[in-house]
């Protein structure tokens, strides 16, 4: 899959930089500047118009998701790797989704300054992944009771340009659309959703590292961890899982707690008594908190549902740590908000039997409550890294083309 070019003007030097979709981290190969990117809500990205038109110029929004859908039905788990755009408005002469232009077409971020007026999208994030999860292209369509969940690592806003005079064109194709119908009473200027803030570490000055995708950025000087907040660095506090072996690499896995409504899941027992797991009930698990434990990495669909079973099931004890471990810290690619949505089809991965799960639990609801990371330690072997405390392997493949999907 490919990644959308980007371009962005430096905020200290001016050059014009290329970035990645996915990039946390704004690094300037001309002034070495290095930043972290802020947006309030999700990226807000717009295609440039290819033609003029003395028209009036209306960016258009389309919703785009990239990352793995799931549907867990009764007898069957299917699941599909996304790259998919939708219309973010109600309106039928626009082109019902971006098709590849999201891929192929060099995006600019809105910026306060960029020309034209936007329409604001009226279909909400969440509606736009029911519809996407209605009809997932290539996977065909079911009834009945089933978990679904959109798990992306992009979740953005893309804006196409159109002029509107008595008629609509398309700002791209210059292909005519319909007559004149969207609305210029609701239309807005360009607004300021991006901050970039230092990376220099906010508690010593030193330079934080990690890689340009990771949500983490650490400082190895006063061992410290760092996410993008809205006023730069904000600090997180990771947890480490011991391991007396020598590892090779850690992996980050969110820690999600959760409160249920409709149904009990807050403790061992009342997931054993939820999903029928082939266990004894025993006196501590009446008393011990459950949590989801959800790889924050991106990951093949299958993988992704399997890893977060073994860890959830096996709820490691990661205690914080004071100082960081020398070896590397895999990227943290995917947001704790989209960790939260998996929650749902790792409870029914977890259920031996779906169909007994699917009554208990119908018309309840979960809701976030906190989320924190841990990082589980990999020792390396040929062709695998196995996690020892666990006996888990990942194959190094599935790692290295993970850092691609
Ligand atoms: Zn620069
Ligand atoms: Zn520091």
């Amino acid at each position: 899959m490919t990644e959308a070019q980007l371009s962005h003007q430096c905020p200290q030097c001016g050059a014009p930089v290329e970035l990645d979709e996915t990039d946390r981290i704004f690094s300037c190969p001309f002034c070495q500047v290095r930043l972290f990117i802020h947006a309030d809500g999700p990226f807000r990205y717009y295609l440039k118009p290819h033609i003029e038109h003395p028209g009036t110029l209306i960016y258009v929004p389309y919703w785009r998701f990239r990352g793995n859908a799931f549907v867990l039905a009764p007898q069957d788990t299917r699941h599909k790797i996304l790259d998919s755009s939708l219309l973010a408005v109600d309106n039928n002469s626009l082109p019902p989704s971006l098709g590849l232009r999201s891929q192929a077409m060099p995006l600019s971020f809105v910026e306060p300054n960029t020309q034209g007026l936007f329409l604001p999208p009226s279909v909400r994030s969440a509606e736009f992944k029911a519809r996407l999860l209605r009809a997932i292209p290539g996977l065909k369509a079911s009834s009945g009771p089933r978990l679904t969940a959109c798990i992306g690592d992009v979740l953005s806003l893309i804006h196409l340009p159109v002029f509107q005079s008595h008629e609509l064109v398309d700002g791209i194709t210059g292909k005519l659309l319909g007559p004149a119908d969207i609305d210029t009473a609701g239309l807005e200027q360009a607004g300021s959703h991006l901050r970039f803030a230092s990376t220099l570490c906010p508690q010593c000055g030193w330079d934080l590292v990690g890689d340009r995708q990771s949500l983490v950025q650490t400082c190895p000087h006063c061992d410290t961890a760092w996410e993008p907040g809205p006023e730069g660095g904000s600090r997180i506090t990771p947890h480490f899982l011991q391991t007396p072996e020598k590892p090779a690499l850690y992996l980050p896995f969110w820690n999600l707690r959760i409160r249920a409504k409709g149904f009990r899941l807050q403790t061992w027992a009342d997931l054993i008594r939820l999903t029928n797991l082939p266990r004894a009930l025993l006196p501590w698990m009446e008393s011990t908190a459950f949590s989801f434990r959800i790889p924050a990495f991106k990951i093949r669909p299958e993988l992704f549902l399997n890893l977060s079973a073994q860890v959830s099931l096996y709820q490691p004890d990661a205690p914080e740590q004071e100082s960081l471990p020398r070896v590397p810290l895999h990227p943290v690619t995917l947001p704790r908000e989209e960790a939260f949505q998996a929650v749902p089809v790792v409870l029914g991965r977890l259920a031996p039997a779906r169909k007994n799960l699917f009554p208990k639990i119908q018309g309840g609801s979960i809701k976030p409550l906190e989320a924190r990371i841990e990082y589980l330690p990999f020792v390396e072997e040929s062709h695998e890294f196995i996690q020892p405390e666990m006996n888990m392997a990942i194959q190094k493949n599935a790692l290295f083309w993970s850092a691609t999907l």
